[in-house]
């Protein structure tokens, strides 16, 4: 049997030639030097490992795990750990590649990197969960660190995965290094706000955007798929700023109502465990049927590849949020260019999460932590200023939200590289 690194995972590869189509696309707009493009086509080093774990029932799994490095020109790797059925050293690479291209245009001084295991946590007990992210940490423990490359949680990782990254690696070395990932818990050296500044950052530019259309928030109806770390906090987040949001969605499927749903109370019964489509008087919805939901906003915050060129003529939103990585194929994103779909493109609209990453860095770094206040503030301002980069750009260009927000952060990271030259 082959294994699974050997270009078995079809998805993996669209991601990939879609990431480097991208980048095609967005050189040859910026008439960036053809050998500075081609250096950029390919991660800098990728690892792979083996993960062996002892199941609860006696036997030994051995599941596959990555770690890339895109590009670290302007500073230490950056980018989440996703633990997923679908994750393949090409989904990796086209993840660590949007990476890059994110921390550029965010003007915050981090490269690209990311990592994942191929296994299933939802059928794995916490003490498997831990067993894999201690072993595949021992594993990565070479290319890891404050000033390396600095892991922080993606699908299917979280607060609790990101302790145990960050113990297994400081009794490696023998004290604590909290600065070795972002996205812990604040009593082990996280920053506040860090676990919402994903869902809040999108909805800082979903706002902006709606300003930019002379749209009043209140009377907007919404729609968003994902109610993990991301998609939970989007939808409280609209909520609270009054936009009827009328369907939203988990792994397990959706739940809709065109009078709007009781956000805040869904938010509570998922907590305990809940579904949302097992909430009280919702319309069960199934997930593909949730995107094709008439609404002016809808924000995929789940997984990529969930727009494409089959179901794109039926989306009907004014404003498209990418809170997840990926969601929205390439000839999607064409289909709704055309219907003039106000695109906030992920590398953008997801990029709260890394920006408050580098907060927590910092933070660590510096051993001085910030009060909630100014964390949201110095998002607020990050997330509006790399906006109005992208429209301006938008407007001077005329090219579309994604190319313009993909040419700022590839011109930035080719201007350092051409500065720095190449070694030796
Ligand atoms: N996984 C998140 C992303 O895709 C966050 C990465 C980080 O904070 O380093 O942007």
């Amino acid at each position: 049997m082959p294994f699974p690194y050997w270009g078995e995972n079809h998805e993996g590869q669209d991601m990939l030639r879609e990431a480097v189509e991208q980048l095609d696309g967005a050189a040859g707009l910026l008439g960036l030097d053809p050998n500075l493009a081609e250096r950029l086509r390919y991660p800098k080093r990728a690892l792979v490992v083996t993960v062996p774990v002892r199941m609860d029932d006696g036997r030994v799994v051995c599941h596959t795990g990555y770690r890339v490095h895109h590009n670290i020109t302007l500073g230490p790797g950056k980018g989440g750990i996703r633990y997923a059925p679908t994750v393949s050293l090409e989904e990796t690479t086209a993840l660590a590649m949007w990476m890059t291209w994110k921390c550029a245009l965010m003007n915050i001084p981090f490269g690209g990197a990311k990592g994942g295991v191929c296994c299933d946590t939802l059928k794995m007990s916490r003490r498997e969960i831990q067993a894999l992210t201690r072993r595949y940490t021992s594993e990565i423990f070479m290319l890891i660190g404050p000033e390396k490359d600095i892991p922080a949680p993606d699908m299917y990782t979280n607060e609790q995965t990101m302790s145990w990254i960050m113990d297994t690696y400081s009794m490696q070395v023998g004290y604590t290094v909290p600065g070795v990932v972002t996205g812990k818990p604040v009593v082990v050296g996280g920053s506040l706000g860090r676990r919402e500044a994903t869902g809040l950052g999108l909805c800082n530019l979903v706002f902006a955007a709606l300003d930019r259309l002379e749209a009043d928030p209140r009377g907007m109806t919404a729609v968003v798929q994902g109610f993990g770390n991301v998609g939970s906090v989007t939808a409280l987040t609209l909520w609270q700023g009054k936009v009827k949001v009328i369907g939203v969605s988990d792994v397990y499927g959706g739940a809709y109502d065109p009078a709007g749903l009781p956000v805040g109370a869904m938010a509570l019964h998922v907590a305990k465990g809940g579904k949302v489509s097992e909430f009280p008087g919702v319309t069960p919805v199934s997930n593909r049927e949730l995107l094709e939901i008439p609404c002016d906003i809808l924000a995929p915050c789940a997984a990529a590849g969930q727009i494409t060129k089959e179901n794109a003529p039926r989306i009907r939103c004014r404003i498209l949020a990418e809170g997840a990585n990926g969601p929205t194929t390439l000839e999607a994103d064409g289909i709704l260019a055309e219907k003039g779909v106000f695109i906030i493109p992920d590398i953008l609209g997801n990029a709260g999460g890394v920006t408050a990453s580098y907060f927590e860095w910092v933070q660590d770094t510096q051993k001085f932590f910030w009060d909630i206040g100014e964390i949201n503030r110095q998002l607020e301002r990050i997330m509006l200023q790399a906006f109005r980069q992208v429209m301006a750009l938008v407007d001077e260009r005329k090219v579309s939200h994604r190319m313009a927000a993909l040419m700022i952060g590839i011109s930035r990271v080719s201007d350092a590289m051409r500065f720095r030259g190449l070694y030796p």
